[in-house]
């Protein structure tokens, strides 16, 4: 197990590709599948999974840097509260503030609204959805029902750090001292288990529009 060290920017690095190549591996496959069946443009696809991933950071970031903004409230409420362990928690939490805030619902649909105007998909949508149900079902399935420990725990401790997911919180150092760095090998293949099945729907989607 690799841990993170503050002080070390460029070797916390080196050490999340040694732990996890195989997994980035897995997740350049998934985006390059979706590309393939969408509009084949990879660069754009590949920018695409770069930017979904630090929207979700980000957004993580924003709802606790600045607690007092509404959504930040409903974030505390449906997931750093009792309540967010309730069904209901769960389910607010993911269907509302997670698929649409720092899933990355709202930079689809800065995309759909960009292609209104421009008449240009600047990112590729395709892989932006499938990153943005990636998100709550690793946070819900992976971190919250099946390993246990786990660095969103940390998360869950110290609310401004593990916002994950992990490489954004090691290269914008939101990462809490000391701590192990993450093995996302399971993660991507739930995320490539998920990819497959979201192939098929796309797929289905394209027959009939
Ligand atoms: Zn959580
Ligand atoms: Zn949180």
């Amino acid at each position: 197990m690799y841990i993170y060290n503050e002080k070390e920017s460029i070797n916390n690095l080196l050490k999340y590709y040694q732990y996890n190549y195989a997994a980035s591996g897995i997740l350049f496959i998934c985006c390059i599948l979706i590309t393939f069946y969408s509009d084949k443009n990879y660069f754009k696809g590949l920018l695409s999974l770069l930017i979904v991933s630090w929207v979700t950071w980000f957004g993580h970031y924003a709802l606790h840097k600045y607690p007092n903004t509404p959504m930040a409230k409903f974030h505390k409420l449906t997931h750093h509260s009792e309540f967010g362990k309730t069904f209901w928690g769960k389910f607010l939490e993911y269907t509302i503030n997670e698929i649409w805030t720092f899933g990355g619902g709202i930079l689809w649909l800065v995309v759909l609204l960009l292609k209104k105007i421009t008449g240009v998909y600047w990112l590729n949508p395709w892989v932006i959805m499938w990153w943005t149900i990636s998100v709550p079902l690793v946070h819900e399935v992976y971190y919250h029902q099946t390993t246990k420990p786990n660095i969103h725990d940390i998360h869950h401790k110290y609310q401004l750090t593990s916002l994950h997911p992990d490489i954004w919180d090691i290269i914008l150092k939101t990462k809490k001292d000391k701590t192990p760095i993450e093995d996302e090998t399971s993660i991507a293949m739930v995320m490539l288990v998920w990819c497959i099945i979201y192939l098929f729907i796309m797929k289905l989607l394209k027959k009939r529009f």
